[in-house]
């Protein structure tokens, strides 16, 4: 095992204005796992890994799985009073009358907070790893990080709960141009960044969470829906998937990648022109195959040989909305199917002949390789 296979969940992130659009992750429902039959070293690496995410972020003391796109009710927390707790499957059995109004913030949510009403104690029944039910009740900080957490698993954010009007939302980058302007008077507009954008991360996964279901990755998207997505916010959408394909250095995104669970792709492979697909649909495929590796933002650190159709037609909508049809070849084409493949919930990990062609490509186990090849004595760990 290499030290980036710990490395398995990216956490979710958004901007306050995807909360009421269709296809949101964090919306989306989550189910119950059964600790007696889920695989027990999958479910100890999903628990390592939210924890793993929540020490990541100053400030984080509590996790719901489904806002690293894991869409089971398991959630982990630790408010730093020496007891990390982990809840598999918790429900609330029973509130304090009293409420008490507190700030809250979301890891999936960043640069918003805003104080929210809940009850002071609540007694909860959950359990744990290894299955043990157990109930019991929880207050002051612990008992608002568990009330925030169990919401989080039905799909209701924190700042539902908040009037639109008491938003405090500072987005990264506009507190990224105050601090340049104000410590090093430099103007972040001068540099010619245009609009605003919101900085996302990728849903990833590990080898050893590739054939698990669960996660939004293998989801079968939504077609987006016209009526919902008005074409100035299926074009921000757009713009920060580019931004974010360009900042991991990617050739293409899919929207489930970025926790929307909707038919949308952008692709720039800084050769052909850059492609949004909406509603993609690939209508031909040439009987003509090749096999190339390919890679996948949401499995960093990994790559294999998928065998492709040289040529496809595919039909799909606009940003304008225009229903349109492309014939692409070569590496386009692969790109094209790799992010159609998205989604319907297909990894090219699940294309190759046989699993075990997955590479690790991370540094560690890239140089440990090189050095057992020019230096076989020393060079193995
Ligand atoms: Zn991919």
């Amino acid at each position: 095992m290499t030290v980036r296979e710990d490395l398995q969940l990216g956490l979710l992130s958004f901007a306050p204005w995807h909360m009421g659009k269709q296809g949101v992750a964090l919306r989306l429902p989550t189910q119950n796992i059964d600790p007696e039959t889920f695989p027990r070293e999958t479910l100890g690496r999903i628990i390592r890994s939210l924890f793993s995410l929540m020490y990541s972020k100053p400030g984080g003391i509590g996790l719901a799985a489904n806002m690293a796109g894991l869409l089971v009710n398991v959630t982990v927390m630790d408010t730093g009073n020496g007891e990390p707790i982990v809840m598999l499957n918790p429900r609330i059995e029973s509130l304090s009358e009293k409420q008490i109004s507190m700030t809250e913030a979301n890891l999936c949510l960043p640069g918003l907070s805003g104080a929210v009403k809940r009850s002071e104690n609540v007694t909860v029944s959950f359990q744990t790893p290894s299955g043990i039910w157990h109930t019991r009740e929880f207050d002051g900080m612990d008992a608002r990080v568990i009330l925030h957490e169990i919401s989080t698993l039905k799909g209701e954010m924190f700042s539902d709960l908040l009037p639109t009007s008491k938003h405090k939302y500072r987005s990264v980058l506009a507190q990224t141009k105050s601090s340049m302007k104000k410590s090093f008077a430099i103007n972040l507009d001068d540099l010619s960044l245009g609009a605003e954008m919101h900085f996302f991360n990728a849903v990833t996964v590990s080898p050893a969470l590739l054939q698990r279901k669960e996660t939004v990755l293998r989801r079968a998207a939504e077609p987006v829906d016209f009526g919902t997505w008005s074409p100035h916010d299926i074009q921000r959408l757009a713009a920060e998937m580019f931004w974010l394909q360009h900042q991991l250095e990617g050739v293409g995104i899919a929207a489930p990648q970025v926790g929307f669970s909707i038919k949308l792709a952008v692709i720039d492979n800084l050769r052909d022109a850059p492609l949004v697909l909406i509603n993609p649909e690939i209508v031909e495929y040439s009987d003509a195959v090749e096999v190339s590796n390919e890679g996948c933002l949401s499995l960093p650190w990994y790559r294999g040989p998928v065998t492709r159709s040289k040529e496809v037609n595919v039909t799909y909508y606009t940003l304008d909305g225009e229903p349109t049809e492309l014939h692409a070849s070569g590496y386009l084409a692969r790109i094209i199917q790799h992010e159609v493949d998205h989604l319907s919930g297909i990894l090219y990990a699940d294309r190759l002949e046989q699993p075990d062609l997955l590479e690790a490509i991370d540094p560690d186990t890239l140089a440990a390789r090189a050095t057992s090849t020019i230096w076989p004595d020393e060079g193995t760990a």
